[in-house]
This record gives structure tokens, sequence and C-alpha cells, in this order.
């Protein structure tokens, strides 16, 4: 399995599915959450709205409607709150249970955006780490899902998520 990193816009990213870091309601918000429901067209709240909600770490799935992709996977990643409230597994659980989705919908290509790192404040270098890490524990048992894209919007989440690519042992490298 290939992990990519990109500069741009997840909503224009052609590929089987999106990630939306959303929150619990999955009723929209701001940030990535807002510019995907907007680009989706009315389908996407629709078929939320029938989700019933989504608890933090989990994951639902729905259809991509006028995105280029093919599916949108739901994910609210969790609120920083100093570290201490269980953050880290969290994220990772994000990350994880997406990729679960995608595999168990015959997705080829996944990408993902900074999950938890804008209003939600992870801090960004440890998120990049957790992000890469949990792609790459799962790399070994992924059967369909060949290619993760790590969709940065700027330049600065691109540059955390390259150095943590390029480490075997996120720690030891930061
Ligand atoms: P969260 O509530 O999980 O923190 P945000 O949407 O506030 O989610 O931010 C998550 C990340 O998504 C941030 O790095 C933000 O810059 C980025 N982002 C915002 N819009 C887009 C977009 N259209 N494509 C890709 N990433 C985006």
């Amino acid at each position: 399995m290939k992990i990519r990193t990109m500069l741009g816009d997840i909503t224009k990213v052609s590929c089987d599915a999106i990630v939306n870091a959303a929150n619990t309601s999955l009723l929209g918000g701001g940030g990535v959450d807002g510019a995907i429901h907007r680009a989706a067209g009315p389908g996407l709240l629709e078929e939320c709205r029938g989700l019933d909600g989504c608890r933090t770490g989990q994951a639902k799935i729905t259809q991509g409607y006028d995105l280029p992709a093919r599916y949108v996977i739901h994910t609210p990643g969790p609120i920083w709150r100093g570290g201490d409230d269980g953050e880290a597994g969290l994220l990772a659980d994000s990350y994880r249970n997406c990729l679960e989705l995608a595999e168990s919908h015959g997705c080829r290509a996944v990408a993902f955006p900074s999950i938890s790192t804008g209003v939600y404040h992870f801090p960004l270098e440890e998120a990049s780490r957790i992000a890469v890490g949990t792609i790459r524990d799962f790399a070994g048992r992924a059967v369909s899902v060949q290619e993760v894209i790590l969709v940065a919007f700027d330049a600065r989440t691109k540059g955390y998520y390259d150095r943590a690519l390029e480490c075997d042992q996120g720690p030891v490298c930061f």
C-alpha cells in the first residue's frame, strides 16, 4: 500500500473515498466539513440526517453525491483537551475505523484531511505521527485499499506529514 501527501482541497480529489473530519451530529459544520457538504450538494446532508450521528473515533459512510469521490467517510475526531483525555487513542481510532470502512466497501484509493488539527486544536506534530503510524499499521492488513492520500490544506501541515513519513519510528525523528 502506498501513502502519499498532497497540498490541496480534498473536495477536488478524485478517488474512491474521501474522509470528512465531521462532528458527532454529522449534520455539517465549518472547515473541511462545510467544504465537503457545499461541494457534495444537499443529498449528502439528507443522507447524513438518517445516520443518527456518530461517536468520536467511530466512522460512518455515505455516497459522494456531486463530489468526484464515490464515497464520503465521516469521522468525528477528538477535541483536544490537553492530551490526558484519550485524545491520541481516539484520533488513531478515527483513522483506523475510516480505513476499515473503506476496505469493507472495496475502496482502492482513500484521501484523508488532517483530522482534528483545525478547530479541534489537536497538535499538528503529534497528529501527523498518529496519522502515518495508524495508516502504516493498517497497511499490513489492507487488501482492497492500495493508496492513501494525506491531503494538507496548508504547507505547514504537509511539512509535518512528509516528516512523519520519512521516519520509521516517528518520535525519534522529531
Ligand atoms: P477539525 O474540527 O477536525 O479540527 P477542521 O475542518 O477545522 O476539522 O480542520 C481539519 C483540517 O482540515 C485543517 O488542517 C484544515 O486546514 C483542513 N481543511 C479545511 N478545509 C479543507 C479542504 N477543503 N480540503 C482539505 N483540508 C481542509
